[in-house]
């Protein structure tokens, strides 16, 4: 019995087993007007997936750099607090040495 494919989606007739060459006709899935739609909603897809990855990448960044801001700020704090620590435990020192 000969096979006959048809289209995926809308069910036309698209190849004949015995008529197109085997590779074509295992390859073969749409008719050649559901195939464009299928290409256009493919590269939407991939187009969306792309916009959703780059939103996505800027979004960790933003995150990132929220969080070395904090982190800087607690160095920052950290520093002047042992910078203070540092120049009363020099003063203590000088004025023992003073006695
Ligand atoms: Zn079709």
């Amino acid at each position: 019995m000969e096979e006959i494919k048809r289209c995926a989606i809308c069910g036309v007739p698209i190849a004949r087993e015995g008529e197109t060459d085997w590779y074509k006709y295992i390859r073969v899935k749409y008719c050649p007007v559901c195939r464009e739609d299928v290409h256009r909603q493919q590269k939407a897809a991939s187009k969306r997936r792309t916009r959703q990855a780059v939103r996505k990448a800027k979004k960790e960044a933003r995150a990132r750099v929220i969080a070395a801001k904090a982190e800087n700020d607690q160095l920052r704090a950290l520093l002047r607090e042992n910078r203070q620590m540092a120049w009363m435990l020099d003063r203590e020192t000088k004025e023992e040495a003073h006695v």
